[in-house]
């Protein structure tokens, strides 16, 4: 390897970049603000992907594809909408050779081509609900880019759904956010929690907007998926009613949701360690490398011919092997690089494991190292890769809790959010005056509210006045 990563408690966004680099995720495209992202990368995505996906069709939802380009004034239509998304859309004004009569936004989210087609779609109760989804790219305007956290283009799913009720929804929009929890939490091994934004962070357009917060290494926040409950805002812009039972027209109700590559990133910085990535089995590209020791042609044989036919009994097993027979590298290269890559098992396999019919396992979470028989290293691994999984979800979890504070006063939380970061709850009277209060001080966020309200147990750590909500407040990315 070349010289070593920076250490995360000296240099975290330096860490963050250099991993993303060296583990061959992504790299700035040529145009300001776009990413390439490598085969490695995407092979994560493609896993987050499947993850949702699965759950999305188990919960009713088809996919679909809108274009990319949106007329103006379809944009223009919802107020917040556009005042919202007005400094962040790319606008083409030219196409072939000449003038456009209509200016064309390229997607910053698509609500605005989405919703005037519903209106085509939707004419009775009967026609709803509409369950749909859609993978695609979209553009926001960026100056400031980090390489999954924030750039222009990138890549997500947008879920738009339309109901007939309130009530239906609204559990739509929270059915959306347990989706999101549970690919957080049991996919990403990162712990979130599910709540409501304050009214100034809501996405433009929406009633509410309920994300999912998780805590990185560097004690920030990172908003890790969103569900927006529209109520009737964009039926109303887009005209798109229905007759009810009774033969009345009623306006209908609807639900955005969305997540995006930006999670590849949270995933590196929730659990990535100073020699690199340490990727949740759920969506490594490889979980198990297989890695041969052997100094004579003759060992190597002996060792390749054990470790192929580990790799394919494993493979047989549903479990993403990998066999590195590189002869150019030693193994020691080897270790560092796949430690680097985030694997979560290395096999290890020389000349006299073969004679004992063993293997050596090393776990990527705590680097122990155990032998195990060639027979159960094939049948014991998917229970190997599940106690991974844990151990990094109980681990993210851990520092979480250890970097969530309780606040005492004004003062003392305005200090301690700037010398150590973290999570600090406490009660908020739910004015957004006292919000930016918080915001101007500490350059702290209100991350997130209780999805229920919950006794907020006291004043406003600003105003004084009576509490109504407890917020979790943060500096974030
Ligand atoms: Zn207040």
């Amino acid at each position: 390897m070349a010289d070593r990563l920076p250490k995360q408690s000296e240099d975290f966004p330096g860490w963050y970049v250099e991993v993303v680099k060296r583990a061959e995720l992504a790299e700035h495209g040529p145009a300001r603000g776009s990413m390439i992202i490598r085969p490695y990368g995407f092979a994560i995505w493609e896993n987050i992907q499947r993850a949702l996906d699965d759950r999305f069709k188990a919960t009713g939802h088809e996919n679909f594809y809108f274009p990319l380009l949106i007329p103006m004034h379809l944009l223009a239509a919802e107020a917040q909408h556009v005042e919202g998304f007005k400094l962040q859309a790319a606008v083409v004004t030219q196409g072939g050779g000449e003038t456009l009569d209509e200016p064309l936004v390229i997607r910053p989210t698509s609500e605005a081509v989405i919703w005037p087609t519903y209106a085509r779609w939707i004419q009775s109760y009967r026609d709803l609900p509409l369950l749909y989804n859609q993978w695609c790219n979209v553009l926001r305007w960026e100056m400031r880019t980090r390489l999954f956290l924030r750039t222009s283009e990138f890549l997500w799913q947008e879920g738009h759904t339309a109901h007939a009720t309130r009530e239906e929804a609204w559990d739509e929009a929270l059915r959306m956010l347990e989706v999101y929890r549970e690919v957080a939490e049991d996919v990403l091994g990162i712990p979130v929690i599910p709540g409501r934004k304050s009214e100034s962070e809501r996405f433009p357009g929406a009633d509410e907007t309920l994300p999912i917060e998780a805590m990185m290494r560097d004690a920030k926040a990172l908003q890790c998926g969103t569900s927006h409950f529209l109520g009737q805002n964009f039926a109303k812009a887009y005209d798109v009613k229905f007759l009810n039972p009774e033969g009345r027209q009623e306006y209908a109700w609807g639900t955005s949701w969305g997540f995006t590559t930006r999670m590849i990133g949270g995933t590196i910085m929730a659990h990535g360690d100073d020699k690199g990535l340490r990727l949740p089995p759920a969506i490594a590209p490889i979980q198990v490398v297989i890695v041969p020791i052997y100094r004579s042609d003759e060992e190597r044989s002996a060792v390749l011919d054990v470790a192929g036919k580990l790799r394919d009994d494993l493979a047989g097993n549903g479990v993403r092997a990998k066999l590195d027979d590189r002869d150019q590298h030693r193994p020691g290269y080897k270790f560092g690089e796949w430690e680097l890559k985030g694997v979560p098992v290395r096999v290890e396999l020389g000349p006299r494991d073969v004679e004992a019919g063993q293997v050596v396992l090393v776990d990527r979470v705590t680097g122990d190292k155990r032998s195990v028989s060639l027979a159960e290293a094939t049948s014991g691994m998917a229970g190997t890769l599940d106690e991974v999984q844990l151990a990094l979800f109980e681990d993210a979890r851990a520092y979480r809790d250890e970097n969530t504070h309780q606040i005492d006063d004004f003062d003392s939380f305005a200090a301690g959010v700037e010398e150590k970061g973290g999570f600090w709850v406490g009660p908020w009277c739910g004015s957004p005056e006292c919000e930016e209060k918080v915001s101007a001080a500490t350059k702290a966020s209100l991350r997130v509210l209780p999805l229920e309200r919950e006794d907020p147990r006291g004043p406003c750590i600003v105003c004084g006045k009576p509490g109504t909500e407890r917020a979790i407040w943060a500096r974030a990315y």
